[in-house]
């Protein structure tokens, strides 16, 4: 007989006849392991669809894309402009008013019309955001 247990109780003797291993099909652990692999898959599938899961998803994502837009938006930074393009600039210790700056390739070095931008003091207390975007169309 099956070594298994089975029936309406659990330790149920199983009275049905050996398949293999001392095991008839139903007990056989090899079926067992893969009766709770097919049932859990299904679970799985059945949460991953419940509209609970796909909003949690959708949150997720959500936050993601939030995240996304967030470092993309143009932040002020003392550091000097590393590209050329147009930059926002602001100097709070001079009150100098918010500008918007053209950096440009002047003889391989950064500047705006002919000063050069360099690290020191002077362009050092100025605020950068950019480069700004070119509109489309
Ligand atoms: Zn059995």
């Amino acid at each position: 007989m099956c070594t298994g247990t089975g029936g309406s109780y659990l330790g149920d003797q199983c009275s049905r006849k050996v398949w293999k291993d001392g095991y008839c099909k139903i007990h056989h652990p090899d079926y067992v392991q893969e009766r709770r692999k097919k049932s859990a898959e299904l679970y799985e599938q059945k949460v991953a669809n419940e509209p609970y899961t796909l909003l949690k998803k959708e949150v997720a994502r959500t936050k993601e894309l939030e995240a996304k837009v967030e470092s993309l938006k143009l932040k002020w930074t003392k550091e000097l402009p590393s590209q050329v393009g147009w930059y926002w600039r602001r100097d709070k210790l001079f009150d100098d008013g918010l500008r918007c700056v053209e950096i440009r390739d002047y003889a391989g070095r950064l500047a705006i019309g002919n000063c050069v931008i360099k690290d020191d003091d002077f362009w050092n207390h100025y605020e950068w955001a950019g480069p700004i975007p070119v509109p489309e169309g």
